[in-house]
């Protein structure tokens, strides 16, 4: 399928700076509010520029696509996505044509609806009801399995049969930019019998990435593997914030609970499935073959570079992880496969999160977990101080980009989240 909005050699009329996350070839998905004008509005992203898709709807600009009244007066995406990818795709289509150098006439009316990114407040852009994590890194879950059982029995006997994943809890899911308070829990002291309750001490990142659902399956009818693809509206990079001594003590037999739903930081745009297109590639090998429901040919993962800074209080960021999306060995078309292969009906808006996304090396680890290994080998910051996991004040910094041959970069913008001290 050919898609106008992906040529890379487009350019646009809005200034676009050189290795800017939205060039003309993202336009990603967002809602957003400014101080002059507070009601929620959609948008889409180019460069350091907010285009407010509300004006350009009322202003004839999406004639002939056969939109409802007001689809972009809204203060989620969910209608918008509602309409599925194909109109999703002919709006994306069309941005694109309306912001491409040549077009004299939409730029003459830019002051309406062109809005500097930095005056905009990026809103949490999809009304979440329900969210799943995965945990689908051959890497993480090979690293976490050999910490705490050991080299021999790392993987549990079903990993390579089918995704694995939990239900999380979708109401704690922010937009970058919103501090996160240090939980307080039970967690059971080293060489304790008894739990202690406090502030958590293991409080980790998770460098995941969430899909979006813009189509219903209905109960009882599975999604097959084959058209999964057309549910998935468009990716967010997704901190899946963790305790781990909360998460240590409370995970049996049912899994996460409170380690992990005090909050889950997503970025504000959702790049689409569309703009991604041109970075698909394989993913790794399967083996053993999976079940006849999970067997998919072709490429179905994303090549997308990813990293976490930690920037701690007053100080400069340091890169402590550099890991690429195309790592994961369960793609999102089996994810979704496997979710709704006994019936569970998807609903839009639904988010599904990949699992950590760890690399083969060790710069590549995902979670402070992992790159510390237990704490055991701590990190050295570029300020000359140490972290075996995240202290008060430690703002960790996600990013995702693709990038095409000539430096054109689909990017996600960050997801960013400051660690608050625990409420006592
Ligand atoms: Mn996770």
């Amino acid at each position: 399928m050919k898609i106008p909005a992906n040529d890379p050699s487009l350019r646009s009329w809005v200034p676009v700076q050189e290795g800017s996350d939205f060039p003309i070839q993202n336009l990603p998905f967002g809602v957003f509010r400014t101080a002059a004008n507070p009601e929620p509005r959609v948008a889409t992203a180019i460069g350091d520029q907010v285009v407010d898709l509300a004006v350009l709807h009322d202003l004839a600009y999406f004639d002939g696509l056969d939109l409802p009244k007001g689809i972009f007066r809204q203060r989620w995406l969910n209608p918008f996505m509602a309409l599925g990818r194909e109109k999703g795709r002919a709006v994306r289509n069309r941005l694109s044509e309306l912001l491409r150098e040549d077009n004299e006439d939409v730029r003459h009316h830019a002051a309406h609806f062109l809005i500097p990114m930095d005056r905009a407040e990026l809103l949490l852009p999809v009304n979440v009801g329900d969210y799943t994590d995965f945990y689908s890194s051959l890497e993480h879950a090979t690293n976490v399995g050999t910490m705490f059982r050991g080299k021999d029995n790392a993987l549990m006997p079903n990993w390579k049969w089918l995704p694995v994943g939990y239900h999380g809890r979708a109401s704690s899911i922010v937009v970058s930019g919103t501090p996160v308070r240090r939980p307080c829990g039970q967690y059971l002291p080293q060489g304790e019998e008894k739990p202690a309750f406090g502030p958590s001490r293991l409080l980790d990142f998770e460098l995941e990435m969430a899909f979006v659902l813009c189509r219903e399956n209905p109960l009882g009818q599975p999604v097959s593997v084959h058209e999964a693809e057309d549910y998935i509206f468009g990716l967010v990079l997704f901190n899946d914030w963790s305790a781990r001594d909360i998460q240590k003590w409370e995970y049996v037999p049912l899994g996460p609970f409170l380690g992990k739903s005090f909050a889950s930081t997503i970025s504000p745009w959702v790049v689409t499935l569309d703009a991604l297109e041109p970075f698909r590639v394989p993913g790794p090998k399967q083996d053993p073959e999976p079940l006849p429901y999970l067997r998919c040919e072709g490429a179905h993962n994303f090549d997308i570079h990813l990293t976490v800074d930690i920037q701690p209080e007053g100080a400069d960021a340091t890169t402590v992880c550099r890991s690429n999306f195309r790592y994961l060995y369960w793609s999102m078309c089996q994810q979704l496969a496997h979710h709704t292969v006994n019936g569970c009906n998807m609903r839009v808006g639904d988010m599904c999160a990949s699992g950590t996304i760890s690399g083969p090396t060790p710069d590549a680890y995902g979670s402070m977990l992992e790159l510390t290994w237990r704490g055991t080998r701590p990190l050295k910051l570029a300020d000359g101080s140490e972290r075996k996991f995240l202290l008060d004040g430690d703002t960790v910094i996600m990013r995702g980009w693709c990038q095409h041959e000539n430096g054109v970069r689909i990017g996600f913008g960050d997801a960013a989240g400051k660690v608050l001290p625990a409420r006592e």
